[in-house]
């Protein structure tokens, strides 16, 4: 296996293969210089240079290269504003590429302008081209978005840095006061999910709670996950369902209150009537739903002589019950990538573009 000693041993050059040793040249090489190469380069080894890149970006087993070209790129100082504004455009996105470690940038179905790219180069604007949100999203100057490049608190989790285009979901819990979003997994490992004193009820009282990384405030998470079942769980199919029932008997696992450890029983209950077939997904979406506004319709405290069971409806008696859903309003994730999904165009400009660009500069 060749590693990156062949960039600087000079021993195994002889070994690389030519997309290989094009786009390590675009990595080392001078910006001038290589969009005058490049010009001059075939489409099709061109393409098969970014064919490379996708490969060596989607394989783990070729991490190590990765990040040897990135390493390199961390090196270089050449690469100002400026300088990068004067990149050919698949120089470009190459190197936008190989810097985010994203293969978005070469898929050829997104094609963002030079000026974002450039932009998202040098960490200003949110390398996820869903959102590409200007960074720091809203200005924010919390402890988190000042201290690490290019996060982007609109789409990014603060514990493991990735963005997905997960939405409508209880897999990503947000924060109330300053809109910033972590993966559940993530803020449970973190323990930034716990129990914490219940912010509406009686003095002594705890429910679950996702602890802000960004400004330390805790969200109450019983009512988030209820506002996205009753908000979008009737557009879930089986395996959705029982992803979300999973994810919400893990939120409220440790819970120390009754409603969230009632919340665990019952996610942890329909997920193995779901997973046996005993019941239909529409049955227990209906069983959740009416337990999510049972539960806010009692007391939070109940005396301790009364027991859950008395307390909570039978599935009987709710599986006749047909009651419309009350509406509820959307935290911003869910209506954020709907937003954007209409600037995710594909267009033949580019190719245009670069074809006058490359008529141009061979004029020259
Ligand atoms: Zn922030
Ligand atoms: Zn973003
Ligand atoms: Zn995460
Ligand atoms: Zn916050």
């Amino acid at each position: 296996m060749r590693g990156m000693e062949g960039i600087d041993g000079g021993g195994k050059a002889g070994k690389l293969s030519r997309p290989e040793r094009i786009l390590r040249e675009i990595v080392s090489e001078s910006i001038p210089v290589m969009a005058q190469i490049i010009q001059e380069l075939a489409e099709e080894t061109l393409e098969s240079t970014k064919e490379y890149l996708k490969n060596l970006i989607g394989m783990p087993e070729k991490r190590e290269e990765l990040v040897g070209l990135q390493n390199r790129l961390e090196r270089r100082s050449d690469l100002s504003k400026e300088a990068l504004s004067k990149c050919q455009k698949d120089q470009l996105e190459i190197l936008v590429a190989v810097k985010m470690g994203l293969a978005s940038f070469i898929s050829g179905k997104v094609k963002l302008p030079p000026n974002e790219l450039v932009e998202i180069f040098l960490y200003m604007r949110c390398r996820n081209v869903n959102c590409k949100s200007i960074l720091p999203v809203d200005d924010c100057d919390c402890k988190f978005c000042s201290a690490n490049k290019g996060f982007c608190s609109s789409c990014m989790c603060p514990v493991c840095m990735n963005f997905d285009c997960a939405n409508n979901t209880c897999s990503w819990v947000g924060c109330d006061v300053c809109s910033h979003w972590c993966h559940a997994a993530c803020g449970i490992q973190k323990n930034l999910i716990s129990p914490g004193p219940s912010l509406k009820g009686p003095k002594g009282t705890t429910e679950m709670q996702f602890h802000c990384i960004g400004c330390n405030h805790a969200s109450e998470m019983f009512g988030f996950v209820k506002d996205v079942f009753v908000c979008c769980a009737k557009d879930w199919g089986l395996e959705t369902l029982v992803r979300e029932l999973d994810c919400v008997g893990k939120i409220f696992k440790g819970s120390d209150d009754f409603k969230g450890k009632e919340l665990h029983v019952k996610a942890e209950e329909l997920l193995s009537k779901l997973e046996n077939k005993i019941i239909f997904p529409s049955d227990a979406c209906n069983i959740i739903i009416q337990f999510f506004n049972y539960a806010d319709s009692i007391s939070d405290f109940p005396a301790s002589s009364v027991s859950a069971k008395e307390l909570m409806p039978t599935e009987a008696s709710l599986r006749k019950d047909d009651a419309p859903l009350p509406p509820a309003t959307l935290p911003p994730k869910y209506a954020f990538y709907n937003m954007n999904s209409s600037s995710g165009r594909r267009d033949s400009l580019n190719d245009h573009h670069r074809n006058n660009l490359k008529a141009a500069l061979l004029g020259n």
